[in-house]
């Protein structure tokens, strides 16, 4: 049986191996009976651009789309709202929520297609990509027991240009300050989805990570919500492997107070470096003398559903009755039929979307 290790599993671990050993599925995997209570609105809207960006429906009036992009958002609410048992969940919070997501995604759509210079090609695409060995050319990396180990993620989009260029588009809802375009450099989670990408669709190179950026506020902020408008049309519907070339400035950024859009083109050098680093990290993360412990941060550790067991262990005590007591197993990973590459209907003009429960 594979290993496989998630980004979350691979961000855990880097940044604490205490909170990464109780909660990774690799590992104790254990969470937090009591959820959290809130709905995050940046998931909502993530799976509300999902249905936005469908590419079965790209080429649709924007008009039919948006009542359907509103669907989205309202099921991802109300799922999050059954899944967190309705605690601190009132009526009252959730209607507030989907009116602020509602005019979020409507300020969206009359900006967006101002800057979607591309044809989206996936949404939501689920990758498993296996890890070269840096030490045996040719050879992927295993456990110490034989397991291949595999990086797993969801591509939130990929698109191709008018230049046969592929990009991968990660959303960001932001509530402070636009990201440091630095830190948008620095983006190990998009770097690896181009790193991996042609490892799991073999040969389609990616040419850069498009960062997608809402601020929450974006209804309130001057972003007129005005009638959807037609997108620009670039007209490239299937995937091929091989990609064209561009050429251009590394780094561009375009906006308004309320939405910013970010290219970063990826040289070859970057990508490669990006995969030996997610080697070291995951030799690292499967060897059998790995040495767990915590790593307390401020910011980090106000956020951590550990920290209970987490000071129980610090004073040298067992943390096993707490742990049983206030966790549990998580249950496995629901298979959804076709999730892996996130197509099993067609894309082509027309195509009806897939039939999504409310
Ligand atoms: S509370 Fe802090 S140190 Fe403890 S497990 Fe969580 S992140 Fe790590």
């Amino acid at each position: 049986m594979a290993y496989r290790i998630h980004a979350s599993d691979r961000t855990a671990f880097k940044r604490c191996r205490r909170q990464w050993d109780l909660s990774s599925r690799n590992r104790q995997n254990l969470e937090p009976i009591a959820g959290s209570g809130l709905i995050d609105l940046a998931q909502a809207v993530h799976d509300a651009l999902a249905v936005y960006y469908f590419p079965g429906m790209w080429e649709w009036d924007r008009s039919i789309v948006a009542p359907l992009v509103h669907q989205a958002l309202e099921r991802s609410v109300r799922t999050q709202a059954k899944a967190v048992g309705g605690v601190g969940v009132d009526d009252q919070a959730l209607q507030e929520t989907l009116n602020c997501g509602r005019a979020l995604l409507d300020a969206y759509a009359a900006w967006a297609p101002t800057v979607d210079h591309f044809t989206p090609i996936r949404v939501d695409t689920d990758f498993e990509a296996n890890i070269p060995d840096p030490a045996t050319p040719g050879a992927t990396l295993v456990t110490p027991a034989g397991a291949e180990i595999r990086y797993c993620d969801r591509v939130d989009l990929l698109a191709i240009d008018s230049d046969d260029a592929y990009w991968v588009v990660q959303h960001r809802l932001v509530t402070d300050d636009w990201a440091d375009h630095d830190a948008l450099q620095l983006d190990e989670r998009s770097i690896a989805w181009s790193w991996a990408w042609p490892q799991f669709y073999l040969g389609m190179q990616i040419t850069g990570t498009m960062y997608n950026e809402i601020r929450a506020d974006a209804s309130d902020v001057g972003a007129s919500a005005t009638h959807p408008v037609r997108h620009q049309q670039v007209h490239h519907r299937r995937m091929y492997a091989r990609s064209g070339t561009v050429s251009g400035e590394r780094l561009q950024a375009e906006g308004t107070d309320a939405f910013r859009r970010t290219m970063i083109r990826r040289g070859a050098a970057e990508l490669a470096a990006a995969g030996a680093d997610l080697a070291a990290e995951v030799s690292a993360a499967t060897s059998t003398d790995l040495v767990v412990y915590p790593s307390p941060e401020p910011d980090v550790c106000a956020q951590c559903s550990y920290r209970t067991p987490c000071l129980i262990l610090n004073q040298g005590d067992d943390a096993t009755g707490e742990l049983s007591k206030s966790y549990r197993h998580r249950p496995p990973e629901s298979v959804q039929e076709g999730r892996l590459g996130g197509v099993t209907w067609s894309m082509n003009r027309g195509a009806a979307p897939p039939r999504w429960p409310i």
